[in-house]
């Protein structure tokens, strides 16, 4: 069957008041549009390492990074094993001290609060790539202007739309949780601690104001566009560009994009993980870096997590698809 052919079938499984006109013709990105993609991630990060190295020592010291460093990763991992794996998945059952410690440091990465945050994924998951799906770049049609278009909405867009997902109807678990309303209602001051928390480091350590400024600003502000960035490209780039090594459900193009692995702690594997979603691994194949597994695995050990749901490999072998669905093949199926 021809890719067009394909598209008139899919059509007919719309109806008429489909607002993602276009979506069934998609193409794969073009090596003009994925380069343009990519220069527009990676330049501002090239950016971002002259400014380290034009202020370094005035405007930016070690402790400033060091901080960054630590604070990404707590917030990320709050945000990778806390409200995605654990939280929206239920791919392992935490203590219930762990399960509020994961909520309070992925609240802290101002991605909304915890309640919500899930109710979002869980409509992505739903609806992935379809009607409904709140941030899909597929929203717009698959020509070059509606994916340049679609990828603006899935990254950033989305969050400025009013299309409200109710958490009674997608988080209802969670709203059942006291622990996790008290976290979603302190999701303000969170944000106030997650920037106050280097400022007060910086100022300690360096024992003036200005490194407490300075901390706030790598550690706080900086750090945090960072993490939001990286989250918000597995919405937007993990849908469009990369390789779909398993089967998925229809119309779901999720993709594994491999450079993002280290900076998302493994959420880029993003193909894997609409594949198998309430797996605790997303990096399914061998030397697929997923740090966030990996936490979760030092969890069990230590006996803070059980009932994880690791990969099995003869069900991951049966969802491989074939090649003629990979790298950005449309999903179907
Ligand atoms: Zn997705
Ligand atoms: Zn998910």
């Amino acid at each position: 069957m021809t890719i067009s052919e394909q598209a008139v079938e899919r059509r007919q499984d719309y109806d008429g008041a489909s607002p993602f006109p276009g979506a069934e013709e998609h193409v794969p990105a073009g090596r003009l549009q994925a380069g343009l993609t990519a220069a527009i991630v990676v330049l501002p990060f090239v950016a971002l390492g002259v400014a380290i190295f034009l202020a370094w020592g005035q405007g930016v010291t070690l402790t400033d990074l060091l901080l960054a460093v630590v604070l990404y990763g707590v917030t990320g991992l709050g945000v990778t094993v806390g409200f995605h794996r654990l939280l929206t998945h239920a791919s392992f059952t935490a203590r219930p001290w762990l399960r509020v410690a994961l909520a309070v440091a992925g609240s802290m990465g101002f991605q909304g609060n915890v309640i919500d945050w899930v109710a979002v994924h869980r409509r992505h998951h739903a609806f992935t790539d379809r009607p409904g799906d709140p941030h899909s770049p597929y929203r717009y049609g698959a020509g070059l202007r509606g994916q340049l278009r679609g990828l603006a909405h899935a990254h950033l867009g989305w969050l400025f739309a009013g299309d409200q997902t109710p958490a009674e109807r997608y988080a209802p678990d969670l709203l059942a949780d006291p622990a996790m309303v008290k976290v979603a209602r302190a999701f303000p001051a969170l944000c106030a601690l997650s920037l106050a928390l280097p400022f007060l480091a910086g100022w300690a350590i360096t024992g003036t104001l200005y490194g407490g400024l300075t901390a706030c600003l790598w550690a706080g502000l900086i750090r945090v566009a960072l993490l939001q960035h990286v989250t918000w490209s597995v919405n937007s780039l993990c849908h469009v560009i990369g390789d779909r090594p398993f089967k998925t459900r229809r119309h779901d193009r999720s993709s594994n994009v491999w450079p993002l692995a280290l900076l998302s702690f493994g959420e880029s594997w993003h193909n894997g993980h609409h594949s198998e979603p309430s797996c605790a691994r997303h990096g399914l194949d061998r030397g697929q870096l997923d740090p966030s597994a990996a936490l979760i695995g030092l969890f069990e050990r230590l006996g803070w997590a059980s009932s994880v749901h690791w990969p099995d490999q003869e069900r991951i072998e049966r969802r491989r698809a074939g090649p003629r669905k990979q790298a950005c093949a449309p999903a179907g199926d």
